[in-house]
């Protein structure tokens, strides 16, 4: 039987390579609101996958906001919710499609090419479609929001072993074997997909190279995998984890704790205020940062008390 909690806190590495995407998915505009999914399976094969939580726009997302369910979306592990229909598409193509990463986004340029009669990226236009070339796969097929799971078995069998989906009228989905793999995979096919639109809109016609040459572009992107990780660490330095220090602070200073003496009162005190509600679970300050909300709290606490308790 699997350990989840010792699992989620064992994949802490993996964790953090999934919240860093979304963090840089945000900051290369390829987020829309709190909507959408990055996930990716546990190495385990035991089913489960880290998924980004319910209500959390893209660059608040932390390794530690990152939440483990099993295939039809149940939660295993985390502090946050997960959206109950999440899954609904990821399943299937982890499931169907034998996917570790899978990167659901309404990225705009994509999403444009999604409403073409071609519904998909020209991969003979730009170097940066050329990678593409015989990747891509079309899912004509919109049918309203998924609502349940058959959308993404779907998407999955439409996919018929390539990397990339384009939804028709929707979005798209971009596979990986890694998260730093399929997340340089998700830019570059956005700014393909801006170029495409672009040179579209300049009402010239488009001049396609002939197939042999986006083929063989291709091929020389498979040798180019090291730049994918090269510039996923230079996102992981840029793009770090996220300081949210009121968040949760000011729901200790507008409900204080003042019945007790509490363990987690104690931790908040000593420096867990910022993030949970507790050092050994989730509570504990990262980045060791004072916790000027714990201070806040203890003053009213103190106030509450009234004199000659402190
Ligand atoms: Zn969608």
């Amino acid at each position: 039987m699997n350990d989840h909690a010792a699992d989620w806190e064992g994949c802490a590495p993996l964790r953090a390579d999934l919240a860093l995407a979304l963090r840089a998915a945000f900051h290369h505009d390829l987020a829309e609101g709190v909507c959408n999914h990055f996930s990716v399976a546990l190495p385990d094969g035991s089913d489960r996958f880290l998924i980004n939580p319910r209500g959390l726009a893209w660059d608040e997302v932390g390794a530690r906001d990152i939440v483990m369910v099993d295939v039809a979306g149940e939660k295993l592990a985390g502090r946050h919710e997960v959206e109950s229909t999440a899954m609904f598409i990821h399943a299937g193509v982890h499931r169907i499609a034998r996917k570790t990463c899978v990167l659901h986004t309404h990225m705009p340029y994509a999403t444009a090419l999604t409403l073409t009669e071609a519904r998909a990226l020209d991969t003979a236009l730009s170097q940066n479609a050329m990678r593409f070339h015989g990747r891509l796969a079309v899912d004509r097929a919109y049918n309203g929001l998924a609502l349940d799971a058959t959308e993404g078995d779907r998407i999955a069998r439409a996919m018929n072993g390539a990397d990339v989906v384009f939804l028709a009228n929707h979005g798209v989905i971009v596979c990986g074997t890694r998260v730093d793999y399929a997340y340089d995979d998700l830019y570059y096919l956005e700014r393909a997909c801006e170029a495409q639109v672009l040179a579209m809109s300049t009402g010239s016609r488009l001049a396609p190279v002939a197939e042999p040459v986006a083929a063989k572009v291709a091929a020389q992107m498979v040798g180019e995998q090291l730049q994918a990780t090269l510039i996923f660490e230079s996102l992981r330095r840029r793009f770090q984890e996220p300081r949210r220090p009121w968040s949760e602070g000011w729901a200790r200073l507008r409900w204080p704790r003042i019945s007790g003496e509490g363990r987690d009162d104690a931790v908040a005190l000593r420096g867990g205020g910022f993030s949970g509600p507790g050092r050994d679970g989730f509570g504990r300050d990262d980045l060791g940062r004072d916790d000027l909300a714990g201070r806040q709290t203890l003053r009213l606490r103190r106030l509450a008390q009234g004199p000659g308790r402190q």
